[in-house]
């Protein structure tokens, strides 16, 4: 089967900086792959680079056998096949949960009021939050509100599904609800990629692990055999030290690589 996103001595460049080198990397429709590596490794790039976020300087880019990095890629259009959940999740305060929702759809797809709201209303019954259709974004807690964000995403019936670190910013007692909403999507099949520090979601969503280590991919390995016999000496180094924080009490569901 062919790749539905494939980079290819894929190249990034911050002035002289090079953060991305040479990365090799295919995702089928359907896969999850889950980004792993220290602090300032690429992996927020990368993801930005597929969303159009940021331009790469070299290699190819193909997304449904587009190659993007061509001349005249439509990056509107791709981001709306390629949705985006950041760490902030950047609800409009003044608009209630359904018309932040409806915001893409009606504005950028020009979609019919009814058929986007009946989709709107499915996924907040979806995630478990029908009932806060009509209240404004300061009601919420912060893990209802980045399952909102998840579901604006969500409307525009993206077919890759990005997510940079979207629980990081919680509070410890909120992050479950939010990977939860993650593991039902990787059980009804969108293809994702998942930058994260909660190691026991990693290993659980993930079909593919893939490791960077400066700028390049060290690893890709099924959860099982990465988190249980790494290769590389440096995800091994990696991985201990998530060790050392999840034998601390208490810290075992929200370890971090960033707090070490
Ligand atoms: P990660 O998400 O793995 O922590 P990033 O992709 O955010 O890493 O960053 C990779 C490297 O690129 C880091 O060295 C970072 O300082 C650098 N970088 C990221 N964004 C920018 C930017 N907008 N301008 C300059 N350098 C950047
Ligand atoms: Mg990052």
């Amino acid at each position: 089967m062919s790749a539905l996103i494939e980079f290819k001595g894929f190249n990034k460049f911050f002035g002289s900086n090079q953060v991305l080198k040479e990365v090799d990397l295919q995702v089928a429709s359907g896969e999850v792959i889950v980004v792993l590596g220290p602090s300032g490794c690429g992996k927020s790039t990368l993801l930005r680079c597929l969303n159009g976020l940021e331009q790469a300087q070299g290699g190819e880019l193909h997304f449904a056998g587009q190659q993007l990095l061509a001349a005249g890629t439509d990056w509107r259009k791709v981001r709306q096949d390629i949705g985006m959940v950041f760490q902030s999740y950047h609800l409009f305060p003044h608009m209630t949960v359904l018309d932040n929702i409806l915001l893409g759809p009606l504005k950028v797809q020009r979609r019919e009021r009814k058929e986007a709201r009946a989709q709107a209303e499915a996924l907040l019954q979806r995630v478990g939050l029908a009932d806060k259709r009509d209240v404004y974004p300061r009601q919420l807690s912060g893990g209802q509100q980045q399952r909102i964000a998840i579901v604006r995403s969500l409307c525009m019936n993206p077919k890759v599904m990005l997510f940079d670190e979207v629980t990081a910013a919680l509070d410890p007692e909120m992050v479950k609800e939010v990977l939860e909403v993650i593991l039902d999507l990787a059980r009804g099949g969108m293809t994702m990629l998942i930058v994260t520090h909660e190691m026991g979601f990693a290993r659980a969503v993930a079909d593919r692990i893939v490791f960077m280590e400066a700028g390049r991919i060290l690893e890709q390995r099924d959860p099982e055999s990465f988190f249980t016999h790494p290769s590389s000496a440096r995800a091994q180094q990696f991985l201990e030290k998530f060790s050392y924080v999840e034998s601390l009490p208490g810290k075992a569901s929200h370890a971090r690589a960033e707090a070490i």
